[in-house]
């Protein structure tokens, strides 16, 4: 076994982890306790994605909801920022623009990607929710659309302007509705007093025919009531077919016309080329074993949204954080077991619950037998989410900015930070 420190990176390590999101990182802090590991991202920062729409409507900083890479490993572990272009399994080398670097053993836990089913030109036009820089973008052009609202003298362009369209009513999109309707709220009573802006719509679309369609439909009732609640437009049924710069039009040959279509219609495992090509099976995840090793590799194991792995009544695992953490740990584990000479463990998922809020005050929450609802599943999801963020400075802060949300009914972060789009 390779042994040393971590201040410089090395030619050969026991371990290479691609992904420093909930399942990789939740590799690398055990194996780096016993072993040399290197951690490879893009970015050299932990993403908690569960928050990702708060930064998108103003009401939290991007740094509150990231941790650097850095900063959280300890141990024997190196971090290395750069990009995987491609895995190599036969010669068992991970490779970047700049280097290729051969593993031992490897988690690959890159993630998953947006899906747009196919539809080319809503993928042009609408603004997806997966990392730091696509929520900051979208607040910005949120923000930007209000202030062209002000000046626009043409009435269906100024319509159209303050027209939010969110698609996938599934947990991201209904919580990103819940907050895109609260951040209007704030906008109009704060900002753009007797400037008229009666007329914004927040509009959420969804396929099925009900919202939060993995939870039970009395929770997916409650939160069209609540949503309604709120004053968003909740479509049911409503397939989008098409988009155009200022339109989307549905399946059914409705228009309508909207500066800002908001995609949180569903993911894909990420196209993370590796050579020779892989099995994918639904949403373009790669199947795993019980163990979560590759098929013909052993040595390789996938992680989180990438990895396909069927529970005991079939149904493939959700592409969810807890999941993603206890398979970065189990695959840590089997890897450390397989070094000792030890047996392999297969995989066991232990169902937690699902959640989703609805704005302030008001959640969903399946946990187990229990449906909760209102602001006590609403304490259940502040209480859990403050939990699982990582690094006491952000729980702090986060705290701080939820606090003075609730109290003062603000959102104080309403600051434009790029240039005309
Ligand atoms: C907006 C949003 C809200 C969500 N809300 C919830 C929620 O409330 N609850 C819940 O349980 N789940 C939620 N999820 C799902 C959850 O985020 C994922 O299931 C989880 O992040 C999967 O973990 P992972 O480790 O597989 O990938 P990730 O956590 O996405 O990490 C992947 C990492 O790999 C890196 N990476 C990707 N490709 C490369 C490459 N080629 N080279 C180098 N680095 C690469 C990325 O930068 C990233 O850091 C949400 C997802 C989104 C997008």
């Amino acid at each position: 076994m390779i042994s040393g420190g971590d201040t410089k990176p090395r030619t050969m390590y026991d371990v290479i982890v691609v992904g420093a999101g909930f399942g990789g990182l939740a590799a690398a802090k055990i194996l780096g306790k016993h072993a040399s590991v290197l951690l490879i991202d893009r970015h050299n920062y932990h993403c908690f994605t569960p928050l990702l729409y708060q930064v998108a409507t103003a009401g939290l900083e991007p740094e509150e909801i990231a941790q650097p890479v850095r900063r959280i490993l300890s141990g024997n572990t190196f971090f290395l920022l750069a990009e995987v272009t491609k895995v190599d399994l036969a010669a068992r080398k991970v490779i970047t623009p700049e280097r290729e670097i051969p593993y031992l053993y490897l988690i690959l836990a890159p993630g998953s990607v947006t899906n747009y089913f196919g539809l080319r030109s809503v993928e042009e036009q609408a603004f997806g929710l997966k990392d730091l820089q696509e929520a900051v973008v979208l607040r910005n052009h949120i923000l930007r659309q209000f202030e062209k609202a002000t000046v626009e003298g043409d009435e269906q362009s100024r319509a159209a302007m303050l027209t939010f369209v969110i698609v996938g009513g599934g947990p991201t999109g209904v919580e990103m509705a819940g907050a895109v309707s609260e951040l209007v709220a704030v906008l109009k009573r704060r900002d753009y007093r007797g400037v008229g802006l009666e007329d914004v719509r927040v509009i959420l679309l969804e396929a099925a025919d009900r919202l939060l369609l993995p939870f039970r439909p009395a929770l997916s009732d409650t939160a069209l009531q609540a949503l309604r609640g709120k004053g968003v437009e909740v479509v049911l049924g409503a397939k989008l077919a098409d988009a155009t710069r200022g339109s989307v039009q549905l399946a059914d040959g409705r228009v309508i016309h909207s500066h800002t279509v908001i995609w949180a219609a569903g993911v894909l495992g990420s196209p993370i080329q590796l050579e020779p090509e892989v099995l994918r099976r639904q949403s373009a995840r790669i199947p795993v074993q019980p163990t979560l090793q590759l098929p013909d590799y052993p040595e390789v194991y996938i992680v989180g949204d990438l990895a396909f792995l069927e529970d005991d009544q079939g149904s493939p695992l959700p592409m969810m954080a807890p999941v993603a953490m206890e398979q970065g740990k189990a695959a840590a584990e089997n890897i450390l077991n397989d070094m000792k000479g030890k047996s392999l463990q297969p995989f066991r998922h232990r169902k937690r619950g699902m959640m989703a809020t609805i704005g302030r005050t008001k959640a969903v929450a399946q946990i187990g037998f229990l449906s909760l609802r209102g602001f006590a599943a609403w304490v259940v999801w502040l209480v859990a989410h403050l939990m699982w963020l990582i690094g006491f400075r952000n729980k702090l802060i986060v705290l701080l900015a939820w606090a003075w949300d609730y109290f003062l009914y603000d959102r104080s972060i309403r600051v434009i930070t790029d240039d005309e789009e």
